[in-house]
Order: structure tokens, then sequence, then C-alpha cells
């Protein structure tokens, strides 16, 4: 005989509400995202949502067709955009992730139209900029505005160079404002922590001043280093006779001008900070081989070696 299994009875009246709380629980974390610029960051937080089943539809606006038609052909987007008032009014989460000239006109497009629920947020790599940005063109829907930067990368850019492990294990760093909403800040967090990223929290006058000196100066000093050996006579010359150091020294050189202009031109004062205490370093090194100071010149390499030891050991 076939031992009774106690089924759980189910009215007909409790079906349809066990129904719906199934449907609920097996929601994705987001309905509808919205991402204004499919390249690199854009493209990667979607994918790396879509791996973990955490979004519903991805709609994409760009300024490229072509890059727009092959991050849909990539499984990256689900839609391009064609009413960018209807895609945002009923979305759940808008990223904004255009080179950062591009801003104001996307904020001040979307402003009339975003949802009462949306969250808007951004990618990018300075955030005063942004936030007295989305203060003027948002209004009293500031509050739904999250600053968030990933610290991830690579210098390829565009659709076809996302891919969805990007963040995993990388920081995501949020500078929220008195003002800002906490369950906006609450699903921006739980997103990105989908990618793989671990959240911390800062005011934006020191991420700027932080994002001054660990990258954006050292995309300006790869820039430089490039542009300074191409610019000699004999440069095909020189550079077909380089090494590793160059190769690793001058990897971020590659990375999109049009991004790094913009990054530069944001946060001007931070980074002429940077650059003025670089060259005094640089002067300080200068002094020591002119003088042919061997001790000293010794002294500033290992001192720079120790510090570099130490930072890899806390990675
Ligand atoms: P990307 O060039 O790969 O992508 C930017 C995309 O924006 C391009 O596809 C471009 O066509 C599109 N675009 C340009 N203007 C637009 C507009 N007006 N409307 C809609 N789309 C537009 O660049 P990326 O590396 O993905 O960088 C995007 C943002 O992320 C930047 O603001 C940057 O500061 C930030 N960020 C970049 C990195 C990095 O290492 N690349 C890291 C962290 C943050």
């Amino acid at each position: 005989m076939k031992p009774r299994v106690a089924a759980k009875r189910v009215t007909p009246k409790a079906a349809p509400r066990a129904q719906a709380a199934r449907k609920r629980s097996a929601a994705p974390l987001i309905g509808k995202l919205v991402i204004f610029g499919v390249g690199l960051i854009g493209g990667s937080f979607a994918l790396a949502l879509k791996q973990k089943r955490a979004v519903r539809h991805v709609v994409g606006v760009g300024r490229s067709r072509a890059n727009l038609l092959a991050a849909k052909r990539l499984g990256i987007i689900d839609e391009i955009a064609t009413d960018v008032a209807a895609a945002v009014s009923d979305a759940d989460l808008v990223l904004l992730a255009v080179p950062l000239a591009q801003n104001a006109a996307v904020l001040a497009q979307i402003a009339p139209h975003i949802g009462a629920k949306t969250v808007v947020t951004d990618a990018g790599s300075t955030k005063r900029d942004i936030i007295a940005l989305a203060r003027r063109h948002l209004g009293a829907q500031f509050s739904r505005f999250v600053p968030a930067h990933p610290i991830a990368g690579t210098e390829k850019s565009g659709a076809k160079a996302a891919f969805a492990e990007l963040y995993r294990d990388h920081e995501l760093i949020i500078t929220a404002e008195p003002e800002t909403d906490a369950r906006a800040v609450a699903k921006v967090a739980a997103a990105w922590r989908m990618a793989g990223m671990r959240i911390n929290r800062m005011q934006a006058a020191a991420h700027d001043r932080m994002f001054a000196l660990v990258s954006h100066l050292p995309h300006v000093v790869a820039y430089a280093l490039v542009g300074q050996i191409a610019g000699y006579k004999d440069a095909q010359h020189l550079l077909a006779h380089t090494g590793g150091g160059f190769r690793d020294t001058s990897r971020i050189a590659g990375s999109s001008p049009e991004m790094w202009r913009d990054v530069c031109l944001s946060n001007r004062d931070a980074l002429l900070q940077a650059l003025d205490d670089y060259m005094a370093e640089f002067e300080r090194l200068r002094g020591l081989l002119a003088a042919n100071d061997a001790a000293g010149l010794e002294a500033r390499f290992s001192g720079a070696r120790e510090a570099r030891a130490r930072w890899l050991k806390l990675k």
C-alpha cells in the first residue's frame, strides 16, 4: 500500500494568494533597467545582473546605433529605446554610464519624465560634478539620485568590451548626499552587490581628491609618456625596441581619450593639485640625478618599492 502523503490543503481562496507570493519571491531585484551608454561599464553592469537573473528587462540608450545593435546582438540589452521619455517613465533603475560631458544633456532629457519611484544612479569616475548636475536638473527628485563609482575597468571601450565578471570582488563607492533617500541607496547597493562588488561610502570631495591621485594622475602620466616617445623623430625605431617596462607603464594610454578628457576636466582642481605634487617629486628625482647623488636616488627608489610591496599585501 502506498504511504499516505500529507498534502498541504490549499483552499480555493488561498490559491491565488500563494501564486502571487511565489511570483513575488521569484521577481528579479530590478524589473526594468534603462542604461544610458552601453559601453564597457554600462554593458558589464547589465551582463552581471542578467547572469544573476537579477533584472527582467534592459533598455539601452546610446549615441551610436552600431554600438546599440552590437549590444542587442550580444544579449546585453533586450531593447533599443526609441522613445526616451517612455523608457524612463516606468523604469525601476536608470544608470548613467556615458562620458562625463554627456551627463548634463542626459539629465536634462530625462528629468521631466522619470517615474515617481524610479531610482537614478551613475557610474562616473568623478562625483562632485554629477551631484551638482543632478541637483540642478532633478530638483525635488534629487533624493532618488544615488551617485556611485565602480572601481573596476579596463582600457577597452564599447559594448563589445563588456563582460559579466568585470565587477567581481571590486569596490563600489557611493557618495550619497544628506538628502539621498536611504531606500534608493539600498536598491543601488543591492544591484552592484549582485554584480559582485563590495560597497563603501565616502564624501564626494574626498572621493575626487583620492581618485585624482590614484587613478586620474596615472592616466595623465601614461598619456604623457607615450606622447613624449611618439614625438621623437626616431619614434618608430624607439618603439620597436620597447620591453615590459614600457608596455606596463603605457597600458592605460590605450584608454578612451574622450572619457579621460572628460574625467580630467571634471576633476580639474583636484587633478591640478595632484600634478603639482607629481612635478615636485619629479624635480626632486631630477635634482638627485643632476647631482650624481646615488644614495639619494636609491633611497627614493627603495622607499617607493617598499610602499608598493605594502600596498600589494593589502590587496
Ligand atoms: P565607453 O566608451 O565604453 O561607453 C560609453 C558609451 O556611452 C558609448 O557606447 C557611447 O556611444 C555612449 N554615449 C556617448 N554619449 C552618449 C549620450 N549622449 N547618450 C547615450 N549614450 C552615449 O566608456 P566606459 O568605459 O563604459 O565609461 C562610461 C562611464 O563610466 C564614464 O563616465 C566613466 O567615467 C565611467 N567609468 C569608467 C571606468 C573605466 O575604466 N572605463 C571605470 C569606472 C567608471
